[in-house]
């Protein structure tokens, strides 16, 4: 139940939490500040985050090393194991996003961060996800109680608190986030602020546990710190250069999550001023690309300032979105020109597999198809499901023709390119493609194009619509992932979940999770393939779909093995908790 809550006096000390250091208040001298270090109680003794992930080192094509990478990923070593009977600390948690479903979402980042925080809640830890306010959010009761402001970054913010889920979710209000546009751009392009407002953000979280009551009391300077992506990656840089030398979150520890490294934040060498860094701390943030990466770069020689950079050189441990892709992420291949560092940091870098939320994405509940299913009657509710959307896009209705679904953003990464490719070739056949997606201008013609051709066979759905992404995975036989890479992906986990197979690229999630069909041992849950080429896709397409009309015994068994997995965040969040008590024992970065 949403609990309106007014914020109390800006002033009142509650509990054992030290209240109100604002920016300002950490740069009085330190023999001001009256902080006591916390007792903390012993910790049980946990096994550390292996190195397995980051110790191979071998050939330089990334297709080749993938049964290297599957090995690794699947080692014992290499995966998290988090178990509340030896780890039993709670912890108060401060998760840093700039996108949270259903608030704000472009893609997985919302959908973990509007998931993964309640099932650390109902782990037992206090939790609190900050993220920036970009409209009124009418639709929900999440203003109710007064804003609480404060000064941050020389301009005034204000918090609005929203409880649910047992989870605090703090929304930062200020007049940069509001946008007629996107979240991060508009039709002209990405907005030339970005980094004025994702710097705020990050200050905002900083401030957020020390000045706001939530309940009666601050979260207090003993926090994990969770910061998202480029957006959050300020957090750890903040903690070490500007807070802790002032004796403020000596006990907390600050924790990146990337989910996708190819957005870094990265501008010009000049702008190192927006980030209200104190002098020396240049280096935190600085960034020289190499020759042959210099293309478009801000200054002559590549100079410019990196965001992600400074997470990754300044947080106490760093996660990714699945083991496979903090394997990639140390490649050539894979690391966006981060390789190295993140190798550096490879004794602190850990792959937690995302989960799925299940109230939003379960086909047994899911409010958005027309017929219910569970395991035990998929076969008639998929059917169901699949009338329903022929008609809805006035395909022919007919059962026995395999449907084919592809959702997703549509760009380089997401190899909606491929699909078209491979076009020509699927949609000679008789079967039916219903794509969803939004993205870029040229590829969404394709899919005017694709329809147009093909009008009996093939609908081009232009736009983001959640309801039409679960009518598509609950109808759907297949589903299409070719993926150049791919951190985690949620899609072929929420395919699964409905009984629908995916076809995806091997590559960092994808590989983890989407185990490939094996007609003679009646093992895997969907078809996998790799190099990333309109062939390879066509080739393993025919097998599924073979399989489909063929084998119709066999894929319903493999549909049934894929709606068998667990892959609910409590999984994730057990694993998080791992990596917690990991960061806790080792002392925080500092300079
Ligand atoms: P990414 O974060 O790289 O975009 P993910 O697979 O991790 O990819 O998450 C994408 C999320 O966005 C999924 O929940 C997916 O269903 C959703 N999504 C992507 N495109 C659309 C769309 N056009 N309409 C509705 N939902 C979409």
């Amino acid at each position: 139940m949403v609990q309106s809550r007014a914020f109390a006096k800006a002033g009142t000390h509650v509990g054992r939490h030290r209240q109100h250091r604002t920016v300002e208040a950490v740069f009085v001298p330190v023999s001001r500040l009256s902080f006591r270090q916390k007792q903390r109680a012993p910790k049980p003794f946990v096994p550390r985050a292996s190195d397995g992930i980051a110790t191979y080192f071998g050939e330089s094509k990334l297709a080749d090393r993938h049964s290297a990478a599957t090995e690794a990923s699947s080692a014992e070593t290499t995966h998290v194991h988090g178990d509340r009977d030896t780890i039993n600390a709670t912890y108060n948690i401060v998760f840093v996003t700039a996108e949270v479903a259903p608030w704000s979402k472009t893609g997985g980042l919302g959908d973990v961060c509007g998931s993964l925080p309640p099932a650390l809640a109902a782990r037992g830890h206090r939790v609190m996800v900050v993220a920036p306010r970009y409209a009124e959010y009418d639709v929900t009761p999440v203003d109710q109680g007064p804003k609480k402001s404060i000064a941050c970054h020389g301009t005034e913010i204000g918090f609005y608190l929203h409880q649910s889920k047992g989870v605090d979710w703090v929304f930062v209000d200020h007049p940069s986030y509001p946008r007629p546009g996107g979240i991060y751009a508009d039709q002209y392009g990405v907005y030339g602020d970005n980094q004025y407002r994702y710097t705020l953000l990050c200050l905002a979280a900083l401030e957020a546990p020390l000045q706001l009551e939530v309940n009666g009391s601050v979260y207090g300077d003993d926090c994990v710190f969770i910061a998202n992506d480029w957006h959050a990656a300020m957090v750890p840089v903040y903690l070490a250069a500007k807070y802790r030398p002032g004796g403020v979150y000596q006990d907390a520890r600050a924790i990146l999550a990337i989910h996708n490294l190819r957005h870094q934040g990265v501008f010009a060498p000049k702008t190192f001023v927006e980030y209200g860094l104190p002098a020396g701390w240049n280096g935190a943030v600085e960034w020289q690309y190499p020759p042959h990466q210099r293309q478009g770069a801000y200054e002559e020689e590549g100079r410019a300032v990196n965001t992600l950079k400074g997470g990754i050189s300044t947080a106490d441990r760093i996660v990714t979105v699945s083991p496979g892709y903090a394997w990639e992420i140390q490649t050539p291949e894979g690391g966006w020109g981060m390789e190295s560092m993140l190798t550096s940091r490879a004794y602190a870098l850990n792959g937690v597999l995302n989960g799925i939320d299940t109230q939003e994405w379960n086909p047994s509940t899911d409010k958005h198809i027309v017929k219910n299913y569970s395991i035990s009657n998929f076969s008639r509710g998929k059917a169901e499901n699949k009338a329903a959307l022929q008609k809805e896009l006035s395909l022919p209705e007919r059962p026995e023709v395999p449907l084919i679904g592809f959702i997703g953003r549509l760009d380089y990464q997401k190899g909606a390119d491929l699909v078209l490719g491979a076009v020509p070739w699927l949609l000679e056949q008789d079967v039916q493609l219903v794509c969803l997606g939004t993205g870029d201008v040229s590829l969404e013609s394709g899919m005017r194009w694709m329809e147009n051709t093909y009008p009996d066979r093939a609908r081009g759905w232009v736009g983001f619509n959640v309801p039409m992404s679960h009518k598509i995975t609950a109808a759907a036989d297949l589903l299409l992932m070719p993926s150049r890479f791919e951190p985690c992906g949620l899609n072929q986990l929420y395919a699964m979940a409905y009984g629908t197979a995916p076809v995806a690229h091997a590559t960092g999630g994808l590989r983890d999770t989407v185990l490939p069909f094996n007609p003679w041992e009646g093992t895997g849950t969907g078809w996998t393939f790799t190099p990333c080429t309109v062939e390879a896709f066509i080739s393993i397409l025919g097998n599924a779909l073979e399989t489909f009309r063929e084998h119709s015994d066999s894929f319903r068994a493999l549909q049934q093995r894929g709606m068998q997995i667990d892959f609910t965040w409590d999984k994730a969040a057990s694993e998080y908790e791992t990596i917690f008590g990991w960061a806790k024992m080792d002392a925080p970065y500092c300079k």
